[in-house]
């Protein structure tokens, strides 16, 4: 299974992506987990990208592409891959497009994962991640047990800098002008699925298997 996951940023596709991964037993490559890592370490690429990330701004796409296209060459992505928050604009997706020519392993499908505006302020708002195993929480829909502690494995919750209400207005912005385009790109390739990404974590993932299965 090769696919695109699209949807605002809050949809939940990194969520939905974490369950396909377990499903499926095929990786996701998501372009803002790789960025992060990047910042985290405090590499070249990483120092460029943050000051892009911190506004709520795409980073360049020469930046975005290289480090893909290492990523989908690696071996476990053969058996396919599902790709979280990359492309984010049309020329993302058209030099995707040629990369998956060259590599011989085209999309199966573009899945657009549908959430109302007023539900993705908060979701974002409230987003919470354990440094330690990566589990997401939010504190309005799905809090955890004990606040600011992670049910798995005791960690520390952060809130992402980029969770911040001033640049996820700005996030929300890019996304309606640069990436939301995107849905009529893949439906015109005839691979675009759309599930609604509102209800439980697990009925939207019921959802996104039947969505796929017929694809
Ligand atoms: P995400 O975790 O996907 O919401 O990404 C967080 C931030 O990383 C975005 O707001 C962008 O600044 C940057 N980013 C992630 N993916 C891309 C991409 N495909 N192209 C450009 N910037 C990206």
């Amino acid at each position: 299974m090769r696919i695109v996951l699209l949807g605002a940023p809050g949809a939940g596709k990194g969520t939905q992506a974490k369950k396909l991964i377990e499903k499926f037993g095929i990786p996701q490559i998501s372009t803002g987990d790789l960025l992060r890592a990047a910042v985290a370490e405090g590499t070249e690429l990483g120092k460029e990208a943050k000051s892009y990330m911190d506004k709520g701004e795409l980073v360049p796409d020469s930046v975005v592409l290289g480090m893909v296209e290492e990523r989908l060459g690696r071996d476990d992505c053969k058996d396919g891959y599902i790709l979280d928050g990359f492309p984010r604009n049309t020329a993302q997706a058209e030099a995707l497009d040629e990369m998956l020519d060259k590599m011989g392993m085209p999309l199966d499908a573009a899945l657009n994962v549908d959430v109302p505006t007023e539900d993705l302020m908060k979701r974002l708002t409230g987003r919470r991640t354990c440094e330690q195993c990566g589990q997401m929480y939010n504190v309005y829909f799905n809090p955890p047990a004990e606040e600011g502690k992670c049910d798995k494995c005791g960690g520390t919750l952060f809130q992402r800098d980029d969770d911040k209400e001033e640049t996820i207005t700005k996030r929300l912005e890019v996304y309606r002008e640069q990436t939301e385009p995107l849905i009529d790109y893949y439906r015109q390739k005839g691979i675009l699925k759309t599930v609604t990404g509102t209800g439980a974590i697990d009925e939207i993932f019921t959802r996104v298997v039947e969505t796929l299965g017929a694809a």
